[in-house]
């Protein structure tokens, strides 16, 4: 992997109102290879710091006009990534812990020795080294997965729904002129497009999710609309499986943190699985409740169930219980792995408790969007 960081001109900003150490910071520092700025005040230094960038700044705490603690802070607010060291002639501990907690990573005690000065200017210029390389890696992911968005939803979503649409209508309109044979070929050419579909809908979904184009925390969503839309739309759905559809909703709760996107696709897949992985005569159970400053969801069902060794795998990307796809239960692996994501997007959790045979329940807990007064009344 190419390492961009190392090969950028290493910069340091000395800021001490003593001229003696500003001049021999230079000399030292230079000779170790950095290209140095030295200052004899907190202001010349903030002002030469917003013009140079260094990524290192050595920060004397005792100065006349303005100190050393006021200066890292001020400092932060122009360059939240430079690496401060500070300089003192008071080097007792809690002098350290005072600059380390307004935001210094290292500490240069008066009077210090040429040797010690290069190993704290290196030791910050590694930390900054490592921590600007996770910025660009974090930065390359997230262009990748708008990439990826784009990618999919133009080149392959596209021609995919193309094609599934073609062979709808063919079996639609001329299903009794096809040939007997070539009818359940098309029909499970459909059913394969059909999963292909869903597999893109929710890889876009995650990629989402992870370029941070879904998951609006500060949007808010009706959790107990979202369900009743829901609930509405899968009735069909439902009574095709012979499950039972039941929800109990609490009135006047709290909006939910996030959109109705993301609050929509955790309903959608959990009611979805809790129909899907049932039996003839079942039954579905949806509530939903105040709990403390978070709403809480149970999706329970007398379904299949899920074994215990299977349990600590599901919210894995592409998992699928073996006794499943034995089922041919169609499916993608994908919806507890977006559910998962979304809820530690927005500050959520997610538990389940099952038992093969008897059935499931998942237990959703979702941040309030404003906390309700008897949350913080309760604690
Ligand atoms: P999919 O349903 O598309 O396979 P999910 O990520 O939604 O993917 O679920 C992962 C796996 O978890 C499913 O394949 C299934 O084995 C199991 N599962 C999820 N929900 C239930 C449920 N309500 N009852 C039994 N098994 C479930």
């Amino acid at each position: 992997m190419s390492d961009v960081e190392a090969t950028v001109a290493r910069r340091a900003i000395v800021i001490d109102d003593d001229d003696v150490i500003l001049l021999s910071c230079r000399r030292i520092l230079e000779k170790a290879g950095y290209e140095v700025e030295t200052c004899s005040s907190g202001l010349t230094g903030l002002e030469r710091l917003a013009a140079c960038h260094p990524q290192i700044a050595f920060i004397d705490l005792k100065m006349p006009e303005l100190d050393g603690i006021e200066v890292m802070k001020r400092v932060r607010a122009i360059d939240q990534h430079v690496v401060i060291a500070v300089i003192t002639g008071y080097a007792t501990i809690s002098t350290a812990v005072d600059a380390m907690k307004a935001g210094a990573y290292d500490f240069l005690p008066k009077p210090f020795t040429p040797d010690e000065l290069r190993v704290i200017a290196n030791r910050c210029h590694e930390h900054w080294r490592l921590a600007e390389r996770s910025r660009r890696l974090q930065r390359e992911k997230e262009a990748f997965a708008r990439r990826c968005v784009t990618i999919v939803s133009h080149q392959l979503k596209s021609p995919v729904a193309a094609v599934k649409q073609y062979i709808d209508v063919l079996l639609h309109t001329s299903r009794a002129q096809l040939p007997d044979t070539v009818v359940p070929w098309l029909e499970r050419s459909q059913q394969r497009l059909n999963e292909m579909m869903a597999l893109v809908e929710d890889w876009l979904t995650l990629a989402k999710i992870e370029g941070g184009a879904l998951c609006q925390r500060d949007q808010c969503s009706d959790l107990a609309a979202i369900i009743t839309a829901h609930i509405k739309g899968a009735t069909a759905t439902a009574a095709a499986a012979g499950v039972e559809l039941r929800s109990e909703l609490v009135a006047n709760l709290p909006l939910v943190r996030g959109d109705a996107v993301a609050i929509g696709a955790i309903v959608a897949n959990l009611i979805d699985n809790a129909i899907k992985y049932n039996r003839r005569g079942g039954r579905v159970d949806v509530s939903v409740a105040l709990d403390g400053a978070r709403v809480r969801l149970e999706v329970s069902d007398t379904g299949i169930g899920i074994p215990p060794e299977k349990q600590a795998q599901l919210f894995e990307d592409f998992y699928r219980a073996q006794q499943v796809e034995a089922r041919d239960v169609p499916g993608t692996g994908l919806g507890l792995t977006i559910c998962k994501k979304i809820l530690d997007e927005l500050g959520g959790a997610i538990e389940v408790d099952s038992q093969p045979g008897n059935g499931t329940r998942f237990s959703v807990q979702l941040p309030c969007a404003v906390a309700p007064p008897t949350a913080n009344a309760g604690g």
